[in-house]
């Protein structure tokens, strides 16, 4: 795999394309990846791993799952692409709509950098404002104005996370801590005139995962009702993963866009914004805001996407995921416990993130106190183990449908064993 990874850095910028994959932050190569089954990842070298990563987010239902991969089969032997309307957009849309309870109308697009973007245009053009609100540590795409740095205090405007990104072009992107509802209220007071939207992860899976306290969402709601600003929920990693209707479903707060994307492609190339009818027909060519793409709806993408919502809308998939999870949460930090390690596990639904930290983590900072070189130690001595795990202390880690009990069983055990090595 090292002679892949040295062929792979001639021709491919670090030798990957999206900067995480490089397992810079695991102190290692990466492993190349040949095929997936199930809850099951193969190396090239032939060796299985238990995946906790399932492309990041996509896989709810494991890899290559039979009636998605029958459907891309059939969608597949139609033709590729053909850029003019197919009836899988409409179905695939028609789910979103009856899933999701903030989206009235959608669109879709081919990745959630595109989505959270043109959320923005379109709050944009609808307020005809230029202001937007973001919470640091959460990530929506590297569009120019949405890649700023975390760790600016409350009030300060946006300084670029990337070269590349002229100041000029952040300035009007507002940063606030997560879960700081003092903080967002008065910035909001001080510039509702200029605002146009709000975008948060209502979960945060960006700096791990973060819950939002009580009743943040809930003020988020109210304050940007109050004063007209659009509310955006980036769900492009909750939506269907934490429960059908994503998370504005599980704490009941309804923004006026979201963002979707990963798992309503099945696995391929997809994103999604949607939202209230009155906002949404803003959009050309209804309206005056543009937004366009060769290959969005693509119909192999929307296959895939609208057999995973198929099965995932069957009665009791989401308790059986969140039972699933919490019991493994559960015995990890039982494991730490024995162990006496120094460890923090936050988990909702499907996704958790375990911390070495003795902090409670529910913001960027107290996320940034983690343990970053033991997390890497953890890291490859689970890996060694047959256990993949995201590479890095500040992503999330996801159960799927298909994981086994004997998967688990196996992750507790590597866990408690590496734990003992570190401590
Ligand atoms: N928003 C959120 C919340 C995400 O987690 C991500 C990617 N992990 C994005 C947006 C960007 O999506 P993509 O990588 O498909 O552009």
């Amino acid at each position: 795999m090292d002679k892949l990874f040295r062929e792979a850095q001639k021709y491919i910028p670090g030798g990957v394309n999206s900067p995480v994959r490089a397992f810079k932050a695991v102190g290692s190569n990466p492993l190349f990846i040949e095929r997936g089954i199930g809850s099951k990842v193969y190396d090239t070298d032939g060796c299985e791993y238990v995946d906790y990563v399932l492309s990041w987010g996509p896989l709810i239902l494991g890899h290559s799952y039979p009636q998605v991969i029958k459907k891309v089969r059939e969608a597949l032997e139609k033709g590729t692409s053909f850029g003019a309307p197919t009836p899988g957009e409409t179905e695939l849309a028609r789910m979103m709509v009856e899933a999701v309870p903030g989206i009235e109308k959608v669109r879709l697009v081919n990745s959630g950098t595109e989505a959270a973007m043109s959320a923005v245009r379109l709050s944009r053009g609808y307020t005809g404002r230029d202001k937007i609100v973001k919470f640091e540590g959460c990530y929506h795409g590297h569009a120019d104005y949405l890649l700023v740095k975390a760790g600016s205090g409350a009030t300060t405007f946006g300084f670029p996370n990337s070269a590349g990104v002229p100041q000029d072009f952040t300035r009007n992107t507002i940063l606030i801590p997560y879960n700081d509802i003092i903080a967002t209220e008065r910035v909001v007071k001080e510039n509702h005139r200029e605002i146009a939207a709000v975008i948060i992860e209502p979960v945060a899976g960006n700096m791990g995962v973060v819950l939002p306290q009580d009743g943040f969402l809930q003020k988020l709601r109210e304050i940007t009702k109050k004063y007209g600003i659009v509310l955006i929920f980036d769900e492009v990693i909750t939506g269907f993963r934490i429960s059908y209707g994503g998370a504005q479903q599980y704490f009941r707060v309804i923004p006026d866009l979201t963002c979707l994307g990963k798992i309503i492609g099945g696995g391929l190339p997809v994103g999604a914004y949607g939202g209230k009818r009155e906002i949404m027909d803003y959009l050309s060519p209804l309206g005056p805001v543009y937004q366009a793409g060769t290959l969005s709806g693509n119909p192999i993408a929307v296959a895939a996407g609208a057999q995973s919502l198929k099965l995932l809308s069957q009665p009791g998939v989401y308790k059986k995921l969140e039972e699933r999870t919490r019991s493994l949460v559960e015995s990890l930090r039982e494991n730490a416990r024995k162990l006496k390690v120094d460890m923090h596990i936050n988990q909702i639904g499907s996704m958790f993130t375990l911390f070495f930290s003795s902090y409670k983590v529910y913001d960027y900072k107290s996320a940034k106190k983690s343990n970053e070189k033991k997390f890497a130690q953890y890291f490859q001595g689970m890996l060694k183990k047959g256990i993949y795990l995201p590479c890095s202390q500040f992503e999330t880690n996801f159960l799927s449908l298909v994981h086994t009990e004997e998967d688990i069983e196996k992750t507790i055990k590597a866990n408690y064993e590496i734990l003992r090595t570190l401590k």
